[in-house]
Formats: C-alpha cells, structure tokens, sequence
C-alpha cells in the first residue's frame, strides 16, 4: 500500500467530489475535485522538473487556499514540503535557505526580489511565485500541464516534511518528519476529537507550523470536512463565521481575545462542537471564562515540531484546566528525574515521549538528534511536568527557563500562578537573570490590568505570604505586554535580555 500521506487523505475525500472543501472568507468555493485537480497540476509540475528524491520545496507564502494546495502537491510528487514563517525577513530566509538547501523555493511576488537573490546564490535553481490572489509564476506554469497525476509511492519511513521550530529557546531546527508520523498521528486525532460527518473546521491559523498545517488541515481532510479558511485570525471575522462551523483551534491568544469581545458568547457558539487550544499554555483564567462565557468547555493539548501531538484532554471524558490532558491512544509519555528514573504522582520532572509520531531527527544534526534521545527510544522534550493522579500532564515549563536560585530549583510556571491570582493581574512571566550571589535571580515581569496602581513591593509582599523565600521575585517590572512570537509563546529569551541589567 502507498504510504504516502495524501493517498491516506484522499481515501477519505467525500464520494461526491463536488462538495465543499475550503471556502474562503471572502467566498470562493474550491470543491474536494478542485482540490484534487489542483494539486495535479502542480504534482506535475514539480515532478517535471525532474528533481532528486528526498528535494525540499521551501515555502514563504501568504496563507491561501493554494497555499495548501502547494502543501499537498509536494507530497503528491513524492518531495519534502518546508514551510517558513511569512514573518521571516532576509536575515532569517538567508539561514532557513542556505541550512535546507532546497531545490525550489516558492515566495510571495512581493518578496521575489530579494528572496530569489538569496536562493539562487545558495544553489537552489527554481524560485516561483504564490501571491495569496490566484496569482504567481507557480500557477501560470502549472495552469497548462494535465490535472491528474499519478501519487508518488511512499515508504512510511520516507520524509514528508522538514518543520522549522519555532526559535522560542534558540536557533530553529529543521525537524524531519515522516509520512508515517503525520498519518498516525492524523489518525488518532481523527478519533480522539472524535471528528465526525457535517464537521466544519473554522480555520484562522497560519500555514506554516505544525498547528494550522498539520493539526488543524489534516483533521478536516482526513475526515472529509469542509474548511472555512481566515487569512489570519481577526476577533470580528471568526465570530460571524463561528455560527457556520463546528470546530475550532487556535492559540491562547485566540481566546483571550474572543473573550474581549463584549458580543461574544453562547449565541456566537451556538453550533460549535469543539474550541481545542495549544502552542502555549492557556491560562486557567481563560479557561474558566471561556466556560462561563460559552458554556464551552476549551479541549487543550500539548504538541511539539518533533512530535507532532502528543497529550490531549479528551473529548468525552473530563477537560482539566490548567493541564494537557492524557497520553494519546499508541504515544508512550512519562516524566523521569534528572537520573532518569521516574517521578511519582505529582513530581515534576523531564517529558519524554516515544512513538510512530516522534520524528526522525533533526535536519542535517546527527549529534544533537541523538544527544535529544534516551537509550531506550524516547525524545528528550525539553519541557518539564508533573502528572496528577488521574493521569493527567500539566507543564510546568521548559528546563531551558528553570530557575537555579542559590543551588534551588525554581519553576517559573509556579511562582506565575501566584502572581496571576493577584486582583490587579493580567499576566505575567518569571525569569532568571545573573546574579553574582544567587546564580541566578527570579525576576517577575507583570502586566496590569489598565488603571491598576500595584507595585513591585506590593507583589513581592503579596509572594511572600505564600511561597517560600527563595521562590520569591527579587525583582518585579511591569510592562504593557508580554513579547510573544507569532504563536503566541513568550518570548523568554528577550525578557532575559531586556531585564539582565535592571
Ligand atoms: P524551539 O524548539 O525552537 O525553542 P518551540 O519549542 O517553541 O521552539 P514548537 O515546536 O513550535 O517550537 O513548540 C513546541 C513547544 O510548545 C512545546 O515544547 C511546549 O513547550 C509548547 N507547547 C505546546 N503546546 C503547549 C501547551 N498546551 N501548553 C504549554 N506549552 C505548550
Ligand atoms: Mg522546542
């Protein structure tokens, strides 16, 4: 059998081809045979260029519907798909291109000029073009060739794409998954959201990462679901298209800015079955005002590049805030000390994951690929939980932010709760910054709610009725907001450089 991931999606396209498979906010409607179509065209052109197995098709193009189209061409053709941010500028396209060494790269038309210099002086020999209107190079040259093609067969093994992650500790890294890690886990996310017949998938995140490429489209392809396609995510669009969906995913910020909205609640969620949340964490506020709101109870889960999904709170079962659910069907999760051995019920320790969803190594970083794994199979996370008696895993950070405070850990995720409970607070972020005593000191950064008059003394004092000295600030600076990349994760890194000296 082909093992090829599109063959898996096209064997749960709709019989009637004719139905709706993405429909745009502005109101184009792209059929499950367009679709089908589509991708042939470009499957042949691609495969026209006669290129060699395993070549990377870089992508940096405005979210559209032939964006995904593109997406499942690639993997039609039998090449390697590698999606870049579209906020990358040159200095970031000039590392991504010269690290993966593609063999085509597709841009938008208004970055043709300098993406293309940077291409072609890498060695790449094809640059198209893919603006988000129907229009660019790769479409005119695909408009002529036929529109049927033949999938590629595919081992389970063979790559299918290379995700950069999201730079959030350092440097991105190219993560190589296979056909086989995208399909299992589209499987079981298939079952465990329990995606059914009329699902429709509000889809408002960006393309080139694992949460709007891979969890949110492969859901609705593998199920035979119509999309409706945002360009972005914009409060005002998704709650007059939330009536016409059933499914929704978004990052926290999705939601607390839904939930700033003064309309929104039950009526705008009247015909939704599932909000599912991820990326980062969704603080237990957000939650619980989403509930109170909606009557909707938000299903988060926890996924990385390398993994693909790997925890869920369940569709049926109980959704617990403030933690990532359970282990999904086939994914083996635990939680280990530094020694390796494993933390009971309740102690924080290292994630590690092991399954058909891992991925296969880090592009072109056999040293670090097998520094990142155990002896006995399992990936190393870099994020750092605890699980409860009910099986359930919260995170607690990542052990790139722990905090080492004069020989004590600190885990920044706890000393954020206690700050976040406090009347006058939004949010808030811990840090460890030099210390010539301490090591390190915890530093808070806090953000107020607008005419909170709170002080770095009043938090501190607030602290130290709870915890326990040496987890308490040092220091505490307020700012409006918190720095956060395009999917909604905290920026830690620039706070450690922001407030190093203060
Ligand atoms: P880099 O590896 O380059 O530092 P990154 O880890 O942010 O970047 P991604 O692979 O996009 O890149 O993100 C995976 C990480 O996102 C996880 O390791 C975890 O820290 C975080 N994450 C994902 N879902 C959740 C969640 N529900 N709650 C908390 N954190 C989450
Ligand atoms: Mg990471």
């Amino acid at each position: 059998m082909n093992a090829n991931l599109y063959a898996l999606f096209e064997s749960h396209f709709p019989q009637d081809r004719s139905a709706c498979c993405i429909e745009t906010h502005d109101g184009l409607f792209y059929s499950w045979g367009d679709v089908e179509r589509a991708t042939a065209k470009i499957a042949n052109l691609l495969a026209n260029l006669k290129l060699p197995k395993d070549s990377r098709i870089a992508v940096q193009v405005e979210k559209s519907p032939e964006a995904l189209i593109l997406y499942l061409a690639t993997l039609r053709a039998g090449h390697v798909y590698l999606p870049l941010n579209t906020a990358y500028r040159e200095a970031e396209i000039d590392y991504f291109i010269n690290d993966a060494q593609p063999a085509v790269v597709v841009c938008s038309p208004k970055n043709f000029g300098w993406v293309s210099k940077i291409a072609f002086q890498s060695g790449t020999t094809h640059v198209f073009t893919l603006g988000d209107d129907r229009h660019g190079s790769l479409l005119t040259r695909a408009a002529h060739l036929p529109d049927t093609f033949e999938t590629v067969e595919k081992g389970p093994d063979e790559l299918a794409a290379i995700l950069y992650t999201s730079g959030t500790t350092g440097r991105s890294k190219g993560v190589m998954l296979t056909h086989d890690n995208l399909a299992s886990n589209a499987k079981v996310l298939r079952d465990y959201w329990r995606w059914q017949e009329g699902d429709v998938l509000l889809h408002a995140l960006p393309l080139f990462h694992i949460h709007g490429l891979f969890v949110a489209s492969h859901g609705a392809l593998i199920n035979g679901s119509k999309m409706i396609f945002l360009p972005k995510f914009d409060a005002a669009q998704v709650m007059r298209q939330l009536p016409r969906a059933t499914v929704f995913m978004g990052v926290p910020t999705y939601y607390v800015r839904l939930l700033a909205e003064p309309e929104f609640g039950t009526n705008t969620c009247a015909n939704m079955r599932l909000f599912v949340s991820g990326s980062a964490p969704l603080l237990l506020d957000t939650f619980e005002e989403f509930t109170r709101r909606t009557g909707h109870t938000i299903l988060e889960r926890y996924g990385m590049s390398e993994t693909a999904m790997q925890t869920s709170n369940p569709c049926d079962g109980e959704r617990i805030g403030g933690t990532v659910g359970l282990p999904l069907p086939g994914v083996a999760v635990r939680v280990v000390k530094s020694d390796g051995t494993p933390c009971g019920v309740g102690e924080i320790g290292d994630i590690q994951v092991k399954g058909p969803n891992v991925f296969k190594g880090y592009w072109r970083m056999p040293e670090k690929t097998s520094e990142e794994f155990t002896a006995d199979g399992y990936f190393k996370t870099g994020d750092v939980g605890r699980v409860d008696d009910k099986g359930y895993l919260s995170i607690v950070g990542r052990s790139k932010d722990l905090i080492i405070s004069g020989g004590y850990n600190v885990y920044p995720k706890e000393i954020e709760s206690f700050i976040d409970e406090l009347d006058d607070v939004v949010e808030s972020a811990v840090i460890g910054v030099p210390h010539p005593d301490y090591g390190e000191a915890v530093t808070a950064v806090v953000v107020t709610k607008p005419d909170a008059a709170m002080s770095e003394s009043d938090v501190i004092g607030a602290l130290k009725l709870k915890i326990a000295g040496f987890k308490v600030p040092k220091r505490v600076h307020f700012v409006p907001d918190l720095p956060r990349n395009t999917m909604g994760k905290v920026q830690k890194n620039v706070l450690r450089e922001q407030f190093k000296d203060a």
